[in-house]
């Protein structure tokens, strides 16, 4: 493999201190694909150390913006350049279809692109200040130093939400990977390196989150911690990043809504129920996976959900014909077999899957059938909690107001989809839906020109759009007396 397989602290490329490894592994049939350090906490130390000398004492920060966006949007060539290399090595660590990566691959450089054309257009404000003599200014700057930790299921997608804006406002950083899913943030460093991003400004630390990301998440000198995962994690670094008000940004999970009223286009709303959970095999934040049915329709949309499902095709996401890979790990795996033994002790009933399939072709992987379960209540946990895995559960409803009721009706509040011809209709439950993203007629879609981040325990702050820079700036108010005298008071 053309990869460095090492980390990336103060502009050199370095194995971990103590010298550990980690194999990662191929999901699809867990043959090694790489072996890359395994950092810890000193390493975590290290490059935290050379972010902050960077920050403090280095040009990042004082280059001009002009400048700073030339080497984010150099970055997206070079993504561009080396697109195939990156998708297969996507593929590779997570298993998903090549055709995902390759997509995943556009959106990445497009998210570069977006963060260098906004790098100089933050200029600051005139305030007109009620003070007479007076100038009164905002101006925003960056917020320094900034650990940054993302997941395994859109390894690269997730870290250029976070990367690329954090370089085009001038602050330096400290990357860590989920320890699984390493090898494209790996290579998106070399292209940081070869676009000319100075020593000490983007740095590199793999290893566990127990170990790394909570180093980072607690230590003094970082500035700001941006978190991408799972909720109980992100309550943990919120928790650690109290030791010194750290800035914090949380992208969590979700428990996704997608109600269907029976005046949609049947076909269309069938087909993008399946688009919204089924990618990646479910393991996506904002997966449709709670299907809130009309009750006229119901039953005719489960036989439709149900027969369409039965074809999925498993397979190698190398295969052109494959449709969906497998889950990320044997663990993972086991997280979604307990879920669906809790929902079939819950009462749900099992329409379609339920299990691993029995394709010895798959054997090797970490596979899981597409699975339906119908007659779900609210007070479910199958309901209520991420599978994240491919995993639908069906509710039913017979007015507006439930339909809406039952999709607010949980802890997280990332994304929801409304699926009706009746735009009027559409609009009044959007307008309840305690959501950061709502879709009409759609389901997943999203670009870096909108932002992204959830309401209720889905997180915190926002990325992408223009939120997700502002996120990396502090604001300052600059004030100046143009006629200083003495007040007298004293
Ligand atoms: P996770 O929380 O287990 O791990 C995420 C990252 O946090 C990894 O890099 C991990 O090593 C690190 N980590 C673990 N424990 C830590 C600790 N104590 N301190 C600091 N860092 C720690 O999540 P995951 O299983 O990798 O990802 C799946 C979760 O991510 C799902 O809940 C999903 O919904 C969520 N997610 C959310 C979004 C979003 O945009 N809101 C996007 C993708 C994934």
């Amino acid at each position: 493999m053309n990869l460095k397989q090492q980390q990336y602290i103060n502009g050199k490329w370095v194995n971990s201190i103590s010298g550990k490894t980690r194999d990662i592994i191929n999901p699809f049939n867990q043959e090694v694909i790489a072996t890359v350090p395994e950092g810890d906490e000193s390493d975590a130390k290290a490059a935290i150390a050379a972010a902050r000398e960077a920050f403090d004492n280095g040009g990042w920060a004082s280059t001009p913006a002009t400048e700073r966006g030339t080497i984010v949007r150099k970055i997206a060539e070079l993504i561009e350049r080396d697109k195939e290399e990156l998708a297969r090595l996507e593929t590779l660590d997570t298993a998903k279809t090549i055709e995902e990566s390759r997509g995943d691959m556009d959106d990445i450089a497009g998210v570069f692109r977006y963060y260098a054309e906004l790098a100089d257009k933050n200029g600051g404000e005139l305030i007109d200040s009620p003070v007479p003599n007076s100038i009164s200014k905002v101006v925003r700057e960056p917020v320094g130093v900034c650990g940054q930790i993302t997941p395994w299921n859109y390894p690269l997608l997730q870290a250029s939400w976070k990367l690329a804006p954090a370089l085009a406002t001038g602050n330096t950083l400290i990357m860590k990977p989920s320890e699984i899913t390493p090898l494209t943030t790996i290579k998106v460093f070399e292209l940081i390196e070869e676009a000319g991003v100075p020593a000490g400004v983007a740095n590199l630390v793999l290893g566990t989150g127990n170990r790394v990301g909570s180093e980072l998440a607690s230590n003094m000198d970082v500035d700001l911690i941006s978190f991408t995962g799972g909720i109980v994690t992100g309550k943990k670094i919120m928790q650690a990043a109290s030791v010194n008000v750290k800035n914090l940004a949380l992208e969590l999970g979700g428990k996704n809504p997608n109600i269907i009223f029976a005046d949609a286009d049947f076909e269309t709303a069938v087909d993008q129920a399946l688009n919204g959970v089924f990618f990646h095999a479910g393991q996506i934040c904002s997966a449709g996976t709670r299907l809130i049915i009309e009750e006229s329709i119901h039953d005719e949309f489960v036989n439709a959900l149900v027969e369409r499902v039965k074809k999925i095709k498993l397979g190698s996401g190398f295969e052109e014909d494959t449709q969906m890979g497998p889950l990320i790990s044997a663990e993972h795996l086991a997280k979604v077999e307990s879920y669906v033994e809790t929902g079939i002790n819950e009462g749900a009933v099992l329409a379609a899957g339920g299990s691993r399939p029995n394709d010895p072709e798959l054997k090797n992987g970490f596979f899981y059938l597409p699975t339906i379960f119908t007659d779900c209540t609210t007070d479910m946990s199958i309901v209520q909690e991420e599978a994240f895995g491919p995993v639908i559960t069906v509710e039913k409803f017979s007015v507006e107001e439930e339909a809406v009721e039952l999709a607010n009706d949980s802890i997280y509040g990332l994304a929801g989809g409304v699926w009706t011809n009746d735009i009027t209709k559409a609009e009044r439950c959007v307008a309840k839906m305690r959501m950061g993203t709502v879709w009409i007629n759609e389901f997943n879609l999203y670009f870096p020109h909108a932002p992204w981040g959830g309401f209720k325990q889905s997180g915190i702050g926002r990325e992408l759009g223009r939120p997700g820079i502002e996120e990396y700036t502090e604001t300052k108010h600059i004030f100046q007396n143009l006629k200083p005298e003495p007040i007298n008071w004293f």
